[in-house]
């Protein structure tokens, strides 16, 4: 056995980052990175108002080398803690980087002040200059709320009192929420009474979720009024900065198109049949007549398999190369230059993540691998971002990430592209439709249900809009009214769900957020089935939206790869391959 058989052995190399020192450079960097940035302050505080195009080039690639620094420090830092968080040496240095990361920023802010105040049309004058293409789009969406902010003393009034207003509404409902107490045999948090829904006893599932019911009574009344406020400060602040509609903001943020969301969620509520096909075959599988809410996260197959480190390599490096050489032969550098840390060990952080760290660098992953075949998927996932990332780093600090709504699809592709080679090695149907049965769950998780929350979001924001304040027993009809249209027949809403509504933070903290998932996840999988149609000619055009990282809007990145984010039919190929599957489980499961 060569020691990198072992994923114990498999560990990364964050010398890389600090030029090939350790933790005592970190503190160097930070100090040149901060001297830097108050020289470039010194030089160009107010001089934007009267600055030309080359002048604008040479601070921006400053800019750019200044945030390069500190960002190897901060990386290194964050990555180092990362592998062992008990370690107070590596926490205490997290903390020294984000002192000076505030003061780094506090430093800088003049500029993006200063660059916000210029008038459209000398911004356009600038950003005409052709050394700008480091920074462009950067820059232009820096300055997208334009429009909707208001005078200097307007938004500090806004700023100040939303301490008292709506972040206090906010933060009363998180701490209500978490101190909610669920009595099972013992008393228990929310969170552990909603991993319950997944015991393969239907006994437990029911008594858990009727539990779960009789928690969310005491306080209901306060939630929703707290729910109440927070629409009506959410409708007078999109009044007062000229939103036209209840996700505007959200879809600006987002830098998503009204009618690429119309058109996603279009597609997805007119195929809401595949879900349902799914919980019929589910129901029968568990042996039951039709699902209630409660059972929707039963098993219904355990997956024992166990893949060595060696196997998922071959796996996904061979997945990677039959798709695309070139995608194959970089992924291979995160195992030749050690670029990943795949065990779990002794305080290490949970899960799996890809760190982009600068452009100067490269990217690194983090596993915990334990050699389930989910393990070899999340390993796949990963470098689809770690590919990503090192394709586009040379795409400059500005324009190395993507938006939210375009950051899972290369994740999600070299998933799906491992995904085909497990399942065609998947011995017997019950491996096979244990596979199918996470990939299409995991579709309901992030497409149709964030697509159903949305739909609620957008009856509770409209309603208290046009009508005014909403009662328990309005909410907790809206949102019945709304699954039910997603489970047509094929689940059992039980009156005891109708106040589950109430403990789902998303709608509190971040309103219209939660399409978000289903957009990156659906772009994903139907840029995906579009190589599955398009065949050999699809690879440079992927190539190149990969190298193109955030350097465009995510409209233009889509039609690289032929796609129009506005056309419902775009987003109906996504849907396909989740229906392919499905038949392909509804297969497997006739075959057990
Ligand atoms: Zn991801």
């Amino acid at each position: 056995m060569s020691p990198s058989d072992s994923p114990e052995q498999v560990r990364w190399q964050l010398s890389d980052l600090v030029g090939g020192g350790g933790r005592e450079q970190v503190e160097e960097l930070l100090d040149d990175a901060l001297g830097r940035a108050a020289a470039f302050a010194q030089r160009y505080r107010g001089a934007l108002a009267t600055i030309d195009g080359d002048g604008l080039v040479e601070a921006m690639s400053e800019l750019a080398e200044i945030h390069d620094v500190a960002g190897r420090a901060e990386s290194f830092a964050g990555l180092d803690f990362a592998t062992d968080t008990t370690d107070p040496e590596r926490g205490a240095l997290v903390a020294l980087v984000q002192e000076r990361s505030t003061t780094l920023a506090t430093t800088l802010l003049f500029f993006e002040l200063e660059w916000a105040a210029l008038s459209d049309e000398r911004v356009d004058e600038l950003l005409g200059h052709a050394g700008l293409d480091f920074c462009r789009h950067h820059l232009r969406t820096a300055r997208r709320y334009r429009p909707h902010l208001m005078s200097e003393p307007e938004e500090l009034i806004l700023a100040e009192k939303s301490l008292s207003g709506a972040g206090a509404w906010t933060r009363l409902f998180g701490e209500l929420t978490s101190s909610i107490e669920v009595e099972l045999e013992q008393t228990a948090t929310l969170d552990v009474a909603l991993a319950r829904l997944a015991s393969p006893s239907r006994d437990v599932r029911q008594q858990s979720a009727q539990a779960v019911t009789r928690a969310l009574q005491p306080g209901l009344r306060t939630r929703a009024f707290i729910f109440n406020t927070l629409l009506v400060d959410k409708a007078t602040d999109d009044r007062l900065r000229r939103y036209p509609h209840w996700l505007a903001a959200r879809n600006l943020a987002n830098e998503a198109s009204d009618e690429s969301v119309a058109a996603l969620v279009s597609a997805v509520t007119g195929r809401y049949e595949i879900a349902r096909r799914w919980y019929r075959l589910k129901a029968s599988l568990l042996g039951i007549d039709r699902l209630a809410d409660y059972d929707r996260s039963a098993p219904i197959a355990a997956d024992e398999e166990h893949v060595d480190w060696p196997t998922a390599r071959e796996l996904v490096l061979d997945a990677y190369a039959s798709f695309s050489p070139a995608l194959g032969d970089l992924a291979s550098r995160f195992f030749d230059e050690n670029w990943i840390d795949a065990p779990s060990s002794h305080g290490k952080q949970g899960g799996a993540f890809c760190a982009y760290t600068v452009p100067s660098v490269h990217p690194y992953v983090l596993l915990n691998f334990a050699g389930r075949r989910h393990d070899v998927l999340v390993l796949a996932h990963e470098l689809g971002h770690g590919v990503h990332a090192a394709l586009a780093s040379a795409q400059g600090i500005f324009h190395q990430g993507t938006p939210l709504t375009l950051a899972e699809t290369a994740s999600v592709f070299g998933e799906a592209l491992t995904f085909g080679r497990l399942l065609e090695s998947s011995p017997t149907p019950a491996a096979r439709l244990a596979l199918l049965a996470e990939d299409i769950e995991g579709a309901i998780a992030t497409v149709f249900r964030q697509v159903t929350m949305n739909r609620f979001e957008r009856l509770v924001h409209t309603e208290r809009r046009e009508v005014g304040e909403l009662s328990v027993e309005r909410f907790g009809e809206l949102w019945a009214q709304t699954q039910e249209e997603f489970f047509g027949d094929s689940v059992t809403v039980t009156d005891d769900y109708r106040c589950w509504w109430s403990y789902i933070p998303h709608f509190i903290n971040t309103p219209g957020y939660v399409y978000a998932y289903a957009y990156g996840q659906l772009l994903a999988m139907s840029v995906y089935d579009r190589y599955l149609t398009q065949g050999p000619g699809f690879e440079q055009n992927y190539l190149e939206l990969l190298s193109s990282g955030g350097s465009r809007s995510p409209e233009e990145l889509g039609a690289i790869v032929g796609v129009d984010l506005r056309d419902p039919g775009f987003w109906e190929r996504g849907l396909d391959l989740v229906e392919r599957r499905l038949e392909a489980a509804e297969e497997a499961a006739a075959a057990l």
